[in-house]
């Protein structure tokens, strides 16, 4: 068997969680090597949709302006709707803008970035197995097409190999607070959608599903459906059928998705499971969804893998500068478990949420068409939210706030200075 020389780490999986760990690993130095089982580009099975912190994010790993120079779209608007009623807001704070960048595209830049700064990336090479030394994972081997099995001996391996992970179940971690699946998914991309005058990202919630349309390249938007359990084997029996069917009835999208074509095949999901993995042990790591994983309803997947990187990245320099291995993971997992519980409630409570009853709904459609009434409830809304969503969502909302406040400010400096040197002149 070939043996390569010793790497610092050794990461098994190259999209948005290995990927954006290499990256920020090589530029601290370390000598990187990255393997993931697919040929790139390639598209992977999940929807696109970043928010405005996962946007920032990709800025921080410096591959934002390469992805905006693939042409996808700064989102700057965002629509909910329940029922036929409609909550629209801006996407971000000011300044801020979501994106649904393609897999096929973002997951290659980031691999692109890793290899210029020193990652040794091998794609179509599997890793099978793990080598031990001493009581502590000591490196992979792994497989390619048409060569021999080979070694790649690091000082930790990390696992960024998704939901399936191999790495996870070789290791043994542990799972906690796990929650089954609860919905399936069908989504695809689509040309010809009339669209909206700005991007905007559009939730459709009601008649026992969520639809989604996530604006991509001009002429270019991912739409899904999150259904109900009982849906799935009549979706699968002829999906175009049954998800052109849902998607004309969400409201507006009659006309504006009458011409639009399908490129390639709907995918589908039967469900995606909810866990929290023990991220660490003797010479190993988890990140991505290989450490952590949920529905994906909310849309979290990628910035919480990025995130994941950048708090991984700290703690595997702190322990290559000499800290103790197991204070060093010991406090990323805790950080991670901090910053990630939140989203986790908030996207099981997201997932479990059923639509209001008929009565219901059609109170909430008579307040939307007394223009008084819908004035009024909006108005008390942030005064009155607190009581109406869990302290951690108070929290979220909160910390958004003052984004808003010091742009307002901003806003107004420069509009105050414009008048000075107009007064001047
Ligand atoms: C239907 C669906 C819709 C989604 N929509 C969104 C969304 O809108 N927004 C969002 O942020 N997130 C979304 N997600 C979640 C998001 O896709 C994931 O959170 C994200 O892909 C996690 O990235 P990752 O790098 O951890 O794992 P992955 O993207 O799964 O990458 C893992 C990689 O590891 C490789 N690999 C696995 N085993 C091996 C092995 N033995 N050897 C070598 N390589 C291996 C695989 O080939 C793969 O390339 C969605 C997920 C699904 C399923």
């Amino acid at each position: 068997m070939a043996e390569t020389a010793e790497f610092d780490v050794a990461i098994v999986g190259g999209r948005v969680a290995g990927a954006s760990l290499a990256l920020l690993l090589a530029r601290q130095g370390r000598r990187v090597a990255m393997v993931d089982r697919d040929a790139f580009p390639s598209d992977t099975l999940s929807t696109h949709f970043m928010a405005p912190l996962a946007v920032m994010q990709l800025g921080q790993l410096g591959v934002l302006s390469d992805v905006l120079a693939a042409g996808f779209r700064p989102i700057v608007r965002h629509r909910t709707y329940v029922e036929d009623c409609l909550l629209e807001g801006p996407a971000g704070p000011p300044g801020a803008f979501s994106l649904s960048p393609r897999r096929s595209v973002l997951d290659p830049l980031i691999v692109e970035h890793a290899v210029r700064a020193g990652v040794t990336f091998s794609g179509r090479t599997r890793a099978e197995r793990l080598i031990e030394r001493d009581g502590r994972v000591a490196g992979i081997v792994v497989s390619s097409a048409g060569s021999e099995m080979r070694e790649i001996r690091a000082r930790v391996v990390v696992g960024a190999d998704g939901k399936h992970s191999k790495v996870a179940e070789l290791v043994r971690a542990e799972s906690y607070d796990a929650v089954p699946a609860m919905r399936p998914m069908y989504y695809g991309y689509f040309h010809g959608l009339v669209p909206l005058p700005e991007a905007t990202t559009e939730l459709f919630c009601g008649g026992g599903q969520i639809g989604f349309v996530f604006p991509m390249r001009p002429d270019e938007d991912c739409i899904a459906l999150e259904l109900q359990p009982g849906d799935f084997d009549d979706m699968r029996r002829d999906p175009k059928r049954g998800f052109d069917e849902r998607v004309s009835a969400l409201p507006g999208m009659a006309k504006r998705f009458a011409s639009a074509r399908l490129e390639g095949k709907l995918m589908g999901a039967k469900g995606i499971d909810n866990y929290f993995r023990v991220p660490f042990g003797p010479g190993w790591a988890l990140t991505g969804d290989a450490g952590y994983l949920k529905d994906p309803s909310t849309g979290l997947g990628m910035g919480d893998a990025l995130a994941q990187a950048f708090m991984l990245a700290d703690a595997l320099g702190a322990y290559f500068d000499g800290a103790d291995w197991d204070a060093a993971m010991t406090a990323f997992h805790r950080r991670r478990d901090e910053r990630m519980k939140p989203l986790y409630e908030a996207t099981l409570a997201f997932t479990r949420m059923r639509d209001p009853s008929p009565g219901q709904a059609d109170r909430l459609r008579a307040i939307c068409m007394l223009p008084p009434v819908a004035r009024r409830i909006l108005s008390k809304l942030p005064r009155h939210f607190t009581s109406m969503v869990s302290p951690a969502t108070a929290a979220r909302v909160e910390s958004l706030v003052p984004q808003f406040h010091a742009a307002r400010e901003r806003d107004a400096g420069a509009a105050r200075e414009r008048e000075t040197h107009a007064v001047s002149i």
